[in-house]
């Protein structure tokens, strides 16, 4: 109970950096809604919902989510910048599976309490217990729920892409969170880690069908998207350990052609409301 405690907080505050205010603002602050740019008028908001748990320890678990405003305070947040045609619930529920998905036929996020536990338990093998293992469950969380978002705003508003939607996703939470300061690009490498420690192991079959790119890809997608994002900033991802130096050197090209890819397609969307801020 107090490990989940710990989580709660930890998600509280990043959540209170969260931006996705510099992606289609390349006009003035609120000149969108100023000059009656936007797509549409804003009919809809994003809510949270808590769905029913079987398990009483899922539903304790969600009942201290609520009491943080976790969840509500990222929605606030997503309601004062995208505009919406209808309302988008992002549920918080047992799923009996550890997953997290944007349904397109029902138009929401689901975030299984499932997935929440078994972040806990891939990042206890690698990290301390207390903040650090903390830090690491919700910054994983937050790359997944902007991960989700990608899927669900290509969507509700109808954007192009080419090659594979989870890849674009992908990009969506990098981009976004390499712009908020400097707790966004920890998350992303959080987001990261989780797929590397979540690879098959020696033996275990890659799974070559799958609609995603294989975890080790997206691991090294990410790092080279965070590092592209201010390569000068990220010089140390390069190395033996790291981003092998034939992929760093279209990092910077990747990650600005993502950018400008976001950057328009959201750009009749954003409010434009929020201001860039600087870290707490
Ligand atoms: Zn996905």
């Amino acid at each position: 109970m107090s490990k989940k405690k710990g989580v709660i907080l930890s998600l509280s505050i990043i959540l209170v950096v969260s931006a996705l205010y510099y992606l289609g603002t390349n006009e003035t602050p609120n000149q969108n809604s100023q000059t009656g740019k936007l797509a549409f008028e804003d009919t809809g908001d994003f809510k949270v919902v808590y769905g029913k748990t079987k398990n009483p320890k899922y539903t304790e678990y969600n009942e201290l989510l609520k009491k943080a405003h976790i969840f509500e305070n990222f929605t606030v947040f997503l309601n004062n910048v995208l505009i919406l045609k209808q309302d988008f619930p992002i549920i918080i529920q047992q799923c009996d599976t550890a997953n997290a998905f944007y349904s397109l036929k029902d138009k929401h996020i689901v975030i299984c309490d499932e997935l929440l536990e078994s972040l806990f338990q891939n990042f206890s093998y690698i990290v301390s217990p207390g903040e650090e293992l903390n830090n690491a469950v919700s910054g994983a969380t937050f790359f997944i729920m902007y991960h989700e978002l990608g899927h669900g705003l290509i969507d509700i508003y109808n954007l192009p892409y080419s090659g594979k939607e989870e890849d674009v996703a992908d990009q969506l939470a990098s981009v976004v969170l390499t712009g908020m300061g400097e707790d966004g690009p920890k998350v992303a490498i959080t987001g990261a880690n989780y797929f590397y420690i979540t690879s098959p192991q020696v033996g275990e079959e890659s799974p070559f069908w799958d609609e995603h790119s294989l975890n080790k890809q997206r691991y090294y997608n990410i790092l080279c998207w965070v590092y592209g994002s201010n390569p000068q900033k990220f010089n140390y991802f390069v190395g033996t350990y790291g981003l092998p130096e034939e992929r760093a050197a279209r990092c910077e090209y990747e990650y600005k052609k993502m950018f400008e890819f976001w950057n328009t397609a959201l750009t009749p969307y954003v409010k434009a409301q929020i201001k860039p801020e600087t870290n707490k």
